[in-house]
């Protein structure tokens, strides 16, 4: 199918054949709560003829999102309780987050930030909000990372992508400038001269840090719009959400990260789903998502191996929740299990 429009309403998704007339009322609800954006290389990866193709899975919404759990809220990973200036998250001490725009070119039906992203969201910092973001990160020396997430930082023009980039260049002690984003996969022609260029213009070490959660994301125009990325000296890392219909399989995760150490990304993280409203049919149980990562150890090069991690709710950071192999038997002893459950002594007994 030769899509050239990006989807952004129920009634262009039910133009296209992805949703059913009789389930436009729901989706019309669902669209009133979160964003919905599918890009036309997005929309063309779709398999329509799979029921629980998992490329739509993450993009066409669903009714299931109105289901609201318990336990979910409006800000699952504490963004708000660290946030001492519009803009900035300031959660550990030698990194912020810089939350410059809050649009996405696509709008993930699990999206952590869905309360705060798409037209209806935190909109985009002005000249003053970003003045008072770079005034806090000049005034913090701790601060040797700044990490552009948002919403997708790389919906920015490069002329904006230049000066965040230009700002950032005074400010000595920032070393590395981290974007994360899914731009490479769903608009991979974006990713042009005039683009790295900008992302260069700070002289400091860059990283993409790129969201993708299946491999079939990996077409030959994001591979290449990555090559062209990591041939300008800009490294990546993948981040990727482990998710129910996905990638909650040893097989469909493998073929992941291993397309991802094809393509030079390094694997980094691998989040487990958080608690945001409306996306528990995404949401494994933790004994499922570690059965699923202990899977992959043995099974594929520890290249291709991410750091399977949980955002704890409240804004208390990061957690690795790979299952411990190792586990204290006494006397300085250990017990290790290995990749097939093996356990064995250490030291060994003999
Ligand atoms: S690209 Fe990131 S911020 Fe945007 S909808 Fe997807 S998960 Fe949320």
């Amino acid at each position: 199918m030769n899509v050239v429009k990006p989807i952004k309403s129920v009634d262009d998704l039910v133009m296209a054949g992805l949703a059913a007339p009789v389930d436009r009322a729901a989706l019309e609800e669902v669209a009133a709560r979160y964003a919905i954006a599918l890009t036309p290389v997005v929309t063309r990866l779709i398999d329509r003829a799979d029921p629980d193709d998992p490329i739509a899975r993450q993009f066409v919404p669903d009714a299931a999102e109105l289901t609201v759990a318990p336990e979910e809220r409006a800000d699952p990973i504490g963004d708000h309780a660290h946030s001492p200036v519009e803009g900035i998250v300031h959660r550990y001490p030698d990194r912020v987050l810089l939350k410059a725009v809050h649009v996405c070119p696509v709008y993930c039906r699990f999206c952590f930030r869905r309360e705060m992203v798409g037209p209806q969201g935190l909109g985009t910092l002005d000249a003053a909000a970003m003045e008072a973001a770079f005034d806090y990160i000049r005034s913090h020396q701790e601060i040797w990372e700044v990490i552009l997430t948002g919403g997708d930082p790389l919906v920015l023009s490069p002329r904006r992508l230049r000066e965040i980039m230009e700002a950032l260049a005074g400010i000595a002690h920032v070393k590395i400038v981290r974007f994360h984003t899914r731009v490479p996969v769903v608009d991979p022609e974006k990713i042009d001269v005039a683009l790295m260029s900008a992302l260069k213009a700070s002289g400091k070490t860059v990283y993409i840090a790129l969201h993708a959660n299946h491999a079939r994301e990996l077409t030959a125009e994001a591979r290449a719009a990555c090559a062209r990325l990591i041939d300008a000296g800009i490294a990546m890392i993948s981040q990727s959400v482990l998710l129910k219909g996905v990638n909650d399989d040893p097989e469909v995760l493998a073929e992941l990260m291993k397309a991802f150490v094809e393509i030079r990304v390094k694997p980094y993280y691998l989040h487990h789903p958080d608690l945001a409203p409306g996306t528990s049919h995404f949401r494994l149980t933790i004994e499922e998502g570690q059965r699923i990562v202990a899977a992959l150890r043995g099974r594929i090069s520890g290249l291709c191996q991410p750091t399977y991690i949980l955002d704890i709710p409240g804004g208390h950071g990061k957690a690795v929740v790979s299952g411990s192999t190792v586990r204290a038997t006494g006397d300085g002893c250990y017990s290790v299990s290995d990749y097939r459950g093996g356990e064995h002594s250490y030291p060994p007994a003999d």
